[in-house]
């Protein structure tokens, strides 16, 4: 058994964060920010809001820089091991943005994967969140994505992912109910087709948490 709890170095290094710079377009998006400004009847030429476009074509480069990177870029340094029991890394904080209304949902991510002879560098699977939680997302296929991409890529005998995280869309507007939390879950492998795998995985994620 191998966990380690908030291993998310979930900073972009300075490498990716130029590179997103470098394939957004910020005078598009400073454009379509002055025109939101103007149809919901601000002025975007008053003090305040001078600088909101050239900041939010910032903000933007930097929570849609995933779009500009290939997550199985992380999972190529992966090393040979015979370890033969379950890895689980638990709260991830992880920050993404609703495609379906762009605004921000956050929380954390539990990944625990039986090797098949590779093993990944703990950090990378923070990494790999990162990656495909900085585009226009929703959790569910998120949720999948990481999944699918352990199993793929890594050739694991068994993964289990579950996203925990709040919906500012569902917060801040529409239903305004501060506080939900929405589980996703994705298992494959192992942990989909064998029920005392998947409750020893389950146990290891979740067996110290007091509900
Ligand atoms: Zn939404």
């Amino acid at each position: 058994m191998n966990t380690e709890q908030n291993s998310c170095g979930s900073e972009a290094g300075p490498d990716s964060a130029a590179a997103a710079h470098r394939h957004v377009d910020h005078a598009r998006i400073q454009k379509a920010v002055r025109e939101i400004l103007l149809a919901v009847g601000e002025d975007p030429d008053r003090e305040g809001l001078l600088e909101t476009p050239a900041r939010v074509a910032r903000m933007y480069a930097e929570l849609f820089s995933g779009l500009h990177e290939d997550p199985r870029v992380h999972l190529r340094q992966a090393f040979t091991e015979k370890y033969d029991e379950i890895v689980l890394v638990r709260d991830i904080a992880f920050n993404s943005v609703c495609e379906h209304h762009l605004l921000p949902f956050m929380g954390h991510a539990h990944i625990g994967y039986l090797p098949h002879g590779r093993v990944l560098g703990l950090s990378k699977l923070a990494r790999v969140v990162e990656s495909l939680s900085h585009r226009p997302q929703v959790q569910e296929r998120m949720t999948e994505q990481i999944a699918d991409l352990l199993v793929h890529d890594l050739g694991a005998k068994g993964v289990a992912v579950v996203v925990e995280a709040s919906h500012t869309c569902m917060t801040v507007r529409g239903v305004r109910k501060p506080g939900s939390v929405c589980v996703t879950s994705a298992m494959k492998g192992i942990f989909r087709s064998n029920v005392s795998s998947r409750a020893e995985v389950m146990s290891l994620m979740f067996g110290s948490r007091q509900r």
